[in-house]
């Protein structure tokens, strides 16, 4: 975990708004061959020669994605760059540069903007992009987060969610549905805590699960592992909002259906006993659960042999033709139709 120290206030209007962006930006020094121009103009500057570019950009809004009470902010920053630098490696990209834009109230003192941007650092050091600018502005209400990432690769490596094909196999990296209970662990401590503020919650046992919801990191190193193993994916997506919900995009887009079997779910123990504990079934989690930042990719069938046995990919099923659906079979081998419960931002 990632310690956070609160002792100093001093009030953001002390600094005023370019003093603020001076103060939090002046650590960030540029690393990539691409970057010609970083913070401090009114654009960057980049090169990629060749490659191609690929963007993505997601906002956090506090109170629907996160919640201050239990989610320190360096940790936030961490988060933040993560699930960008996530959906670049599932384009089978290399990250290379994040922006990062911020809406903040005045309830915030500078302390705490200093943990989130070291949190930022942290997640960029880690991942080797460079922050190359931003904008900060000020919030009425909570605190919100922008972050665009930045990628680059070689025209013929972009994996779309468009390319799996009949009889192709899927697989995902890691494991599922840790970050979803890790949130469940979290929610309850914070009820007991509203209850009674004296108990210190021992989460010595929930450690991987409350790792995988505060600190989860991007499958940045897959891009490799399947270069070495001369293996090309068909179609990959990144598993933020639950593994069903990501199958019904891969299949609606490359026009296919799939079989994913219960057995096949790659589960930790630290997962399994705590399903348990809430009683609750741990194969509805790992399916529907969000957060976990895996990837999910097609390979074609020849490939089996050179991933097999691997201890960072699990094959869960293959893909079918669009007429059969989406299913999981079960353990009891009935199928049963696969349904897109992933997070859905609309829902209530
Ligand atoms: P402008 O007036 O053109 O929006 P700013 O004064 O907001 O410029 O920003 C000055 C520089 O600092 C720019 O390079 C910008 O990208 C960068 N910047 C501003 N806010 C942030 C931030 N929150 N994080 C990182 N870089 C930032
Ligand atoms: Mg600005």
């Amino acid at each position: 975990m990632l310690d956070n120290k609160e002792n100093k206030r001093t009030s953001l209007e002390q600094l005023g708004e370019f003093g603020l962006i001076e103060h939090l930006t002046k650590h960030f020094v540029s690393e990539q061959q691409s970057t010609e121009k970083g913070i401090g103009d009114d654009g960057a500057v980049l090169d990629f020669k060749s490659n191609k570019v690929v963007v993505s950009t997601d906002l956090l809004v506090e109170g629907v994605h996160f919640d201050l009470s239990y989610m320190p902010l360096k940790h936030l920053g961490y988060k933040a760059v993560v699930v960008n630098i996530s959906d670049i490696c599932a384009m089978n990209a290399v990250p290379t540069q994040i922006t990062v834009s911020i809406a903040v109230s005045n309830r915030f003192p500078l302390e705490a903007l200093e943990e989130f941007y070291a949190g930022i650092q942290l997640a960029s050091n880690y991942y080797n992009v460079d922050v190359i600018g931003g904008d900060t502005t000020s919030s009425q209400t909570g605190l919100i987060i922008s972050v665009t990432a930045i990628g680059e690769a070689e025209e013929k490596d972009i994996t779309y969610r468009s390319g799996a094909k009949d009889t192709d196999l899927l697989v995902v990296t890691g494991d599922l549905g840790a970050a979803y209970m890790g949130l469940q662990i979290l929610e309850r401590e914070k009820q007991v805590f509203l209850v009674n503020p004296n108990n210190q919650p021992d989460l010595e046992h929930y450690s991987y699960l409350i790792e995988r919801q505060l600190k989860p990191e991007a499958r940045k190193d897959i891009k490799a592992l399947l270069y070495d193993l001369d293996v090309k994916p068909t179609s990959m997506i990144d598993i933020s909002d639950g593994l069903s919900s990501e199958l019904f995009h891969i299949c609606k887009q490359s026009g296919v259906g799939c079989n994913v079997y219960e057995d096949k779910l790659p589960l930790d123990p630290q997962f399994i006993n705590v399903c348990e504990e809430f009683n609750i079934d741990s194969t509805t989690i790992a399916i529907n659960g969000g957060e976990d930042y895996e990837l999910l990719f097609s390979i074609k069938m020849e490939d089996y042999d050179k991933i097999k046995g691997n201890p960072h990919l699990s094959v869960i099923g293959h893909i079918v033709p669009e007429n059969e659906g989406l299913h999981i079979v079960t353990r009891e081998n009935t199928k049963i139709p696969l349904k897109a419960k992933g997070w859905n931002a609309f829902k209530e």
